[in-house]
């Protein structure tokens, strides 16, 4: 470690571990300060980032770490909070699955990018809530190379669903156990969640996400993600 005492005070005071299981707890970084610009839209976010780090690990392990845990080599989930997250009686939170064509590449398959900024513009004039973007979701879980796959079997005429099936996947496999675990170290107060899937509330809500209900957002719908956005609805349970 190459680093004054007084940085490495600094950063550990930025950590906070959160049980997991036998093997592994979850180690959070945060807050970050994180302005933010997309087109006319500018606001400051607090960035929080975790990762799984062994049981045993003391903060300054972490940190001793980092040059070989390969975290390149894998993805890592991050949560936006804005405002006064943790008191505010009513703060909307977003589950957001990372979705690298969308997101990233503006693909008009799906409407995951225009969800994902259109919920930080909510939260924004909301006054209090926190994104979730949560890694290895890609795909509903399939992966990005698998997703590929799944993009050209859904160009011969296959739904997502169906395509993820003739790969060999179920319909869905995220797992929200990591981010509800966070988002409890970051409010104890219930939440209002940005979804159309009320299948989603329910099983958040099982996983013992303390709500308020949820909000919809539509909008996004294309010519070019309309069918994929047909399928959600008639398949994945979500509500227009
Ligand atoms: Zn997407």
């Amino acid at each position: 470690m190459d680093m004054t005492q007084t940085n490495l005070q600094m950063i550990k005071e930025k950590m906070t571990f959160v049980p997991l299981d036998q093997l592994n707890k979850l180690c959070i970084v945060g807050p970050v300060k994180l302005p933010i610009k997309q087109g006319n839209f500018e606001a400051t976010f607090n960035w929080y980032c975790w990762t799984k780090v062994s049981t045993q690990w003391t903060k300054e392990q972490v940190v001793d770490h980092l040059n070989t845990m390969n975290l390149a080599f894998g993805q890592q989930s991050s949560v936006l909070v804005y405002g006064d997250f943790e008191k505010t009686e009513d703060a909307l939170v977003r589950m957001h699955s990372i979705c690298h064509t969308g997101d990233i590449f503006g693909s008009q398959r799906c409407d995951c990018g225009y969800q994902l900024h259109e919920s930080m513009k909510m939260i924004v004039d909301h006054g209090a809530g926190a994104i979730f973007y949560v890694a290895d979701h890609e795909g509903r879980g399939i992966g990005l190379f698998s997703k590929s796959m799944a993009y050209l079997l859904q160009q011969e005429g296959l739904d997502t669903v169906e395509a993820n099936h003739a790969l060999g996947f179920e319909d869905d496999i995220r797992s929200y156990e990591e981010p509800l675990k966070v988002l409890e170290q970051l409010r104890k107060k219930p939440v209002t969640l940005i979804t159309n899937n009320p299948k989603k509330l329910a099983a958040l809500e099982q996983h013992g996400l303390s709500t308020h209900g949820h909000v919809p957002l539509w909008g996004g719908e294309t010519d070019t993600n309309h069918r994929y956005l047909e399928t959600k609805r008639e398949k994945s349970g979500h509500i227009r």
